[in-house]
């Protein structure tokens, strides 16, 4: 640290370059300091830096470490704690979460302890060091800033453990759903609904979720042991109600269930099978060499949709490649709201049967679809309609939104399919199947701009920069952290990257991928990633519009 410090002085006063002198590794008490890439100038993106805490100075209890999903709470926690250690320190930033628990690599556990990576505006007026400013920065605020987070002292170990066990909790009840018949768990008391689109935080004064007996299931959680709730049964689910009543916001929350909450959030106790995936239409959007026959066939002029590309696809056409390409990934719970459907691929009914023939009409609606999905590939719906009762028949519960309740009207629903006829016929023409996988060309995934710089940059949420693309991400619902999307964009060229010129089965391969240790995924000590999840990183790909895919071999 006095190397550090003396260094430091020694260049105030300096042209920022000089900076770069204080590259490298320096002892603290108890604690590495590690200085792994200084910014070229003040107006550059910041310096990245790591602290080592050895496990004998963090002494974290065993509870934090193991089992896994403690230990991935555990390092979140941390991360959120250096970030309020920091307090109004700006020149130090960490990337830690908001409402949902991430595998971020801000924080991670190592042999050799705790390693915390953050990044640091190296001081300066104008382009000239502030030595001074940045010894008290690096060797004095950081210190307290580290102790104040990581020492077991001083940080505060009951909301430790509460994170922990929250996180536990909802991985245990997400992954006992299967074995009970449920792709969902809303908790009774939960709160479901968020302050605005904008703010993710739970709305204050929300009307608790609270589930009538006859949809009413006990779980055990570890930590919280019995939890009653709505469970949500796999096959077809409706959701019904009038407008206002809060479908949507039920549905949101169950998307959303696939990712832990932390304690406060309101949807700690609410949980989604792993591999839900939200169907939404987007038209524009590109889709690659996808077969959307079963759902859109005979195009005008004959255009065949087995190997189907566009740049700019309308909403029916995305919508089915959505559905699709979440089979070829092998998602077993679709979600899907009226609010974000194409209704010409929901719906089209007795009336507009007898007016526009079949033979005139390209697309097979969902609706037609949706008991095959449960029965023929096991894949579970829940659907928010409020506006067309044409899936009372096929839906196995049928729940009223009510004054923000939900209500089981499966009965009263079946029977009014039996009573009112729809009067349509069903127009599905040929059994549905899971579509197999479609080859990949890796040279198509190419971060190296028509200009040959490497580009790989996310816009918050809303686009990835990838080379010379932008994928616009506005209809991927499922992210939640910009810090995602980066990441998916550094992990796409991944197989070109280990010499592989096709990938066949690319879900496969990037589930194999994504389930390494960080330091086999990424090389330079970066904080600044979430690990994705596959289907998040399959949509980026499927909506690249450089992607080649190759059709998938029919023959098998
Ligand atoms: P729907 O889809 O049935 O039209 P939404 O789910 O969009 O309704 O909800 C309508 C509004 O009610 C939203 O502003 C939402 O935040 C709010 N809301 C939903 N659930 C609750 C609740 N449990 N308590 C308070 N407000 C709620
Ligand atoms: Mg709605």
């Amino acid at each position: 640290m006095k190397r550090l410090q003396s260094l430091l002085l020694s260049i105030d006063g300096k042209g920022y370059k000089a900076y770069r002198q204080i590259t490298g590794e320096y002892a603290f008490d108890d604690f590495r300091l590690l200085v792994d890439h200084v910014q070229g100038d003040p107006f550059a993106s910041p310096s990245r830096l790591r602290v080592v805490m050895p496990w004998s100075e963090i002494a974290l209890p065993d509870r934090a470490r193991v089992p896994a999903p403690r230990a991935v709470a555990a390092r979140d926690w941390l991360g959120r704690a250096f970030r309020q250690a920091t307090g109004d320190t700006e020149e130090v930033r960490i990337d830690a979460g908001r409402q949902t628990v991430l595998d971020r690599t801000s924080v991670l556990f190592t042999d050799a302890g705790v390693e915390v990576r953050f990044t640091v505006n190296l001081p300066a007026k104008g382009r000239t060091i502030l030595g001074k400013t940045a010894r008290d920065l690096l060797c004095r605020t950081l210190p307290r800033v580290v102790r104040r987070a990581l020492r077991p002292e001083q940080r505060d170990e009951a909301a430790l453990t509460r994170h922990c066990d929250a996180v536990e909790d909802q991985v245990a009840l997400r992954e006992g759903l299967v074995a009970r018949g449920l792709v969902a768990f809303v908790a009774d008391g939960a709160c479901l609904p968020r302050r605005s689109g904008v703010d993710d935080r739970p709305l204050e004064e929300a009307v608790p979720a609270r589930t009538p007996e006859s949809l009413a299931v006990e779980l055990e959680a570890p930590n919280a042991g019995a939890v009653t709730g709505l469970g949500v049964s796999a096959g077809i689910t409706l959701v019904v109600g009038g407008g206002f009543h809060g479908k949507s916001t039920l549905l949101s929350a169950i998307q959303y269930g696939v990712y832990d909450h932390v304690p406060g959030d309101g949807r700690e106790l609410v949980v989604a099978t792993g591999d839900a995936v939200k169907l939404r239409a987007e038209d524009g959007r590109a889709v690659h060499a996808m077969d959307l026959s079963p759902f859109i066939n005979e195009l005008p002029y004959g255009k065949s949709t087995r190997e189907f590309s566009t740049e700019l696809a309308s909403g029916s056409t995305s919508q089915a490649a959505a559905l699709q390409e979440a089979l070829e990934l092998g998602a077993g719970t679709l979600l899907v709201d009226e609010d974000t459907s194409a209704t010409n691929f929901m719906i089209r009914d007795a009336r507009m049967q007898a007016l526009v023939a079949k033979r005139d009409e390209p697309i097979t609606p969902f609706v037609d679809r949706i008991a095959e999905l449960r029965d023929r590939l096991g894949v579970s719906t829940v659907l928010v309609m409020g506006g067309s009762g044409d899936y009372f028949g096929a839906a196995d519960t049928v729940i009223q939104m009510h004054d923000y309740q939900p209500r089981d009207v499966t009965a009263e629903a079946h029977r009014i399919a039996r009573e009112y006829r729809t009067d349509r016929h069903t127009e599905a023409p040929q059994p549905l199947e899971r579509p197999c996988p479609r080859a990949l060309v890796t040279r198509s995934l190419d971060p190296a701009g028509r200009r040959g710089k490497r580009r790989i940059k996310a816009r918050g949420m809303e686009a990835l920069e990838f080379g010379d693309d932008v994928v616009d991400l506005r209809a991927l619902e499922q992210l939640v952290d910009a810090s995602q999307v980066r990441t998916i964009g550094i992990l796409l060229p991944a197989p070109g990257a280990e010499g592989l010129l096709e990938v066949d089965d690319v879900p496969a391969w990037f589930r194999g991928h994504l389930a390494q240790p960080w330091e086999a995924l990424i090389r330079r000590p970066d904080g600044d990633l979430v690990r994705p999840r596959l289907q998040d990183l399959m949509a980026v790909l499927n909506r690249l519009r450089s992607a080649r895919f190759r059709p998938a071999a029919r023959d098998h």
